[in-house]
């Protein structure tokens, strides 16, 4: 497997110079174009790895799921299905969907970030600070390292350049989707996106995920199997945004990208996958790290169809 990883890896790394490192958070520009990694954990525990593994980033939108997961845990199926859906979007991760059908609840997708904003007011807690503590210490059990924590630097330049999001959230807020204090609800999300991790950190969240909510190697109970089938379902249909049919196509397992690099991927019983590729395409997903997944799924016949 170790071989493999190496081999797909050298072969992808020429795509890095396809993209480019998002800019728009002023603080994600500075990671270097040219990294690439992976990590895989497989469901009988092995751990396998290549390139730039150990490098750490920042979750982004890979946290979308696990806001996900706290809220069903929270509130259950139904509660969370009445105020965020489960169809596509077809549209841009931070798309202002200000049409009168996107905005009902039924059509705000929770892998976007208007329906990740809204997320935030799913998670119980006495006030947001313990609510971002509950899905941090969510994060770390999922990801298997107790240590992951906020990129204190990234946090501060996305709420100062969050200009998109603070619209997404007052329209949310115009249309009565939200009544909590909108810069509250905010931070809780930047915060959230700011988490930092590693490759390994999101091939955990995948095996587990993969694994029909236990952890890989105790096989501890996290969540329930029926949760897992609900956001795999998501991240298959929606976890690449207006990339996701293209992903089903090439690669065929629910995955979940982020503008900060990194794409975590699950093959139902067989593996979790965690990618790092800061030089995004226009979709703002990891082009090198598509590729990369691509080839690995063909290796391995990944695909679920
Ligand atoms: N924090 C990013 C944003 O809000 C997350 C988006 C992403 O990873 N696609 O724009």
């Amino acid at each position: 497997m170790e071989e493999l990883l190496e081999r797909l890896l050298e072969q992808c790394r020429a795509f890095t110079s396809w993209g480019q490192a998002a800019d728009y958070i002023p603080e994600l520009a500075k990671s270097d174009p040219a990294s690439l990694g992976i990590y895989v954990i497989g469901s009988e525990g092995k751990h396998s790895w290549a390139g730039d593994c150990h490098q750490p980033f920042t979750i982004q939108s890979v946290v979308k799921p696990i806001l996900l997961l706290q809220a069903l845990l929270d509130n259950g199926t139904e509660h969370v299905m009445q105020r965020v859906g489960v169809e596509a979007t077809g549209k841009p991760f931070d798309a202002i969907n200000a049409g009168d059908q996107s905005l009902d609840s039924g059509n705000i997708n929770p892998m976007v970030n208007m329906g990740a904003i809204l997320m935030c007011t799913l998670i119980q807690g006495k006030d947001y600070a313990e609510r971002f503590q509950r899905l941090l210490e969510l994060t770390r059990r999922l990801a298997g390292d107790e240590e992951i924590d906020i990129d204190e630097a990234v946090y501060c330049s996305e709420k100062t350049h969050g200009s998109k999001n603070r619209a997404l959230a007052y329209l949310l807020k115009s249309h009565g989707l939200l009544e909590d204090d909108v810069e509250e609800v905010l931070d809780c999300y930047f915060r959230a996106c700011s988490i930092r991790v590693d490759c390994k950190a999101l091939a955990h969240i995948g095996a587990v995920l993969s694994n029909r909510g236990r952890l890989p190697a105790s096989n501890q109970r996290i969540f329930p199997a029926a949760m897992s089938r609900y956001v795999n379902a998501i991240l298959m249909t929606c976890g690449m945004y207006d990339g996701s049919g293209e992903f089903a196509l090439r690669v065929g397992v629910p995955a979940k990208s982020g503008v900060g690099g990194g794409i975590m991927a699950v093959v139902p019983t067989r593996m979790g996958i965690g990618i790092y590729g800061p030089a995004l395409d226009r979709k703002g997903n990891s082009v090198a790290g598509i590729r990369l997944l691509e080839q690995l799924s063909r290796e391995l016949y990944l695909s679920i169809f």
